[in-house]
């Protein structure tokens, strides 16, 4: 399971998060919400490693080992995926060798053998038909051209052929419509499973139409201010942060 205690981290001198604690269990899905400029996405770039974040306090772990000590890749190999509110271009880089080149180094360290150009394309062809999506994307430079909603494809893709153990996915407080709401949630759901786990951070309610999570909880001034049930979102949208979390 991921356990976070007061965990504090600063940007530029400035704190940003106040002391979080949290536990999502293997095999369950936890949502974050909270309003704008409220923490959320530092502490998704706290987890996953990104450089500027100065952790000032607490821990991270993930089946008690500590990630927080850990570099970017050591996460992924430790079954960790992050998945962000802006997806990286990549002109030039095909984003069939971009997706073997991840999963392999994925399977480099836990010493598995690596996937070779045909049983790769076989492998991806067959997620890509269970997630109702076609293999054009396989052909295409990274992100390059792609659509809100291809790029949304491309990362359930790339979640879908690395089989995390916990996925961190930041859902981006505009521009997501409903269909890139859909192919998340269905990326989500299809992965839910005893040995997965989810934390999904989302500013908007209607993601959670879609998942539902076993548990949410309330990010405000860089606290988990409140956890609830599923119909803690729904409360949330009908009545606004400030009220509930009072
Ligand atoms: P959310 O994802 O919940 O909208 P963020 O984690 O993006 O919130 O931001 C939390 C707070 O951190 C905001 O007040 C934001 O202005 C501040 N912040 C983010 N990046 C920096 C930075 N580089 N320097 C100073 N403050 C920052
Ligand atoms: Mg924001
Ligand atoms: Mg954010």
């Amino acid at each position: 399971m991921l356990k976070i205690e007061g965990l504090t981290a600063e940007i530029d001198g400035k704190q940003i998060l106040k002391g979080i604690n949290l536990e999502v269990p293997t095999g369950e899905i936890h949502a974050i919400m909270g309003p704008n400029g409220s923490g959320k996405s530092t502490l998704s770039y706290v987890l996953s490693g990104r450089e500027g974040y100065e952790i000032t306090g607490g821990s991270a772990t993930f089946n008690g080992v500590d990630i927080l000590a850990m570099e970017p890749e050591e996460r992924a190999a430790a079954g960790l995926f992050l998945a962000f509110q802006y997806p990286v271009e990549l002109p030039g880089v095909g984003n069939a060798n971009f997706l073997r080149t991840a999963l392999n180094s994925i399977r480099k360290a836990k010493g598995e053998p690596e996937v070779d150009a045909m049983a790769f394309l076989k492998l991806a062809r067959a997620k890509l038909k269970t997630l109702q999506m076609s293999d054009d994307m396989l052909k295409r430079n990274v992100n390059v051209g792609f659509s809100g909603g291809e790029k949304k494809r491309n990362e359930v893709l790339q979640m879908a052929l690395l089989e995390p153990s916990l996925a961190i996915l930041d859902e981006t407080d505009s521009g997501l419509d409903i269909d890139a709401l859909k192919i998340v949630s269905e990326g989500v759901n299809a992965m839910r499973g005893p040995n997965f786990s989810a934390l999904v951070i989302t500013h908007y309610q209607r993601l959670l139409d879609y998942i539902t999570p076993d548990r949410v909880h309330v990010l405000m001034g860089g606290r988990i201010v409140k956890s609830g049930g599923p119909e803690l979102a729904l409360e949330l949208e009908a009545e606004g942060y400030a009220k509930v979390a009072a």
